[in-house]
């Protein structure tokens, strides 16, 4: 017999703030989530632990639960999978030092990015800058903010599907780690990994069952298959092969404030699913707001 719940639902599992590339600061983003109804968030901010206190201040002034969390950037070949991963220890050695890596990189690349779309149009580097916060994780969503800025975009959205998309000829790939050995980083560290919106474009392909079965061997808990970006067909071949490995499935926003058009609770995760994840998540604990 469980124990009572301490947290209460709705669950959304996958959040970002001006830490990475959302729009607002982590406690905008925890009155943001008490406002939409919610009764726990999990702020999952790219390569980055660093909205987690002030994070968990608001979480208690709001009266709700906050589950510490972050977006692992992780590469196959030169496809990017992003690996959720919740409750771990952000002081952990292996986590601190892997996550400076890609952070570093995805500076380095942003950069080069810049330099190339400076060819072809009026943008340099400090415009980019200008949209981050600072030691922020960067990402083409800030690229995206200063065309937007310029004048070169109307939106994040149309700079994604133009000038930002791989194949305008400015895209460039980052290092991060194989998710493997961010599985293995995140359960070292206690915390419990899953594979976010993995039926995306392409993402099946990247995640060949054998694959995926290695992945379930490493530790891996779930798949985030609850998330508008999951295309149908896929999305029912991956619930078919959860159930195969034991694998457990959330669901979340992955809401970016004005950032992007998913909104808070759109998809949410059960509480059966995020009693296993407090269950397994000995690194760090939820704050209960
Ligand atoms: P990056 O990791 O730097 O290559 O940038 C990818 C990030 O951009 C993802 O984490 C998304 O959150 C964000 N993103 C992707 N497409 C869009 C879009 N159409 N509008 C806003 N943000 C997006
Ligand atoms: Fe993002
Ligand atoms: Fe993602
Ligand atoms: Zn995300």
């Amino acid at each position: 017999m469980l124990g009572a719940r301490r947290f209460r639902g709705p669950i959304d599992l996958h959040t970002h703030s001006s830490v990475s590339d959302g729009t607002e600061t982590p406690s905008q983003l925890v009155r943001a989530a008490a406002a939409a109804g919610l009764g726990t968030v999990a702020l999952t901010d790219h390569d980055s632990t660093a909205g987690w206190a002030e994070a968990g201040v608001a979480a208690r002034t709001a009266g709700l639960t906050l589950i510490p969390g972050m977006e692992f950037s992780t590469r196959v070949g030169f496809s990017s999978v992003h690996l959720l991963a919740y409750l771990f220890d952000p002081s952990n050695a292996g986590i601190v030092a892997e996550t400076a890596r890609v952070r570093q990189a995805r500076l380095v690349r942003a950069e080069q990015m810049v330099e190339r779309i400076g060819v072809d149009y009026a943008l340099t580097w400090e415009d980019v800058l200008a949209q981050t916060t600072p030691d922020a994780t960067v990402g083409r969503p800030h690229i995206a903010d200063a065309l937007v800025a310029r004048g070169f975009a109307l939106t994040r959205s149309e700079a994604f599907a133009g000038i930002l998309h791989w194949e305008a000829g400015y895209y460039q790939p980052h290092y991060a780690p194989d998710p493997l050995r961010a599985i293995t980083l995140v359960r070292a560290a206690g915390g419990v990994p899953v594979i976010a919106h993995p039926a995306t474009r392409g993402a099946v392909d990247v995640i060949p069952e054998a694959k995926l079965a290695r992945l379930a061997e490493a530790g891996l808990f779930g798949l985030e298959l609850e998330h508008r970006e999951n295309r149908p067909e896929a999305k029912a071949h991956l619930y078919a092969l959860a159930e195969k490995y034991g694998l457990f499935v959330t669901g979340s926003s992955d809401y970016h404030g004005e950032g992007k058009p998913n909104r808070l609770g759109e998809n949410t995760t059960t509480p059966e699913v995020l009693e296993r994840i407090i269950g397994q998540g000995t690194g760090s604990p939820p704050v209960y707001g």
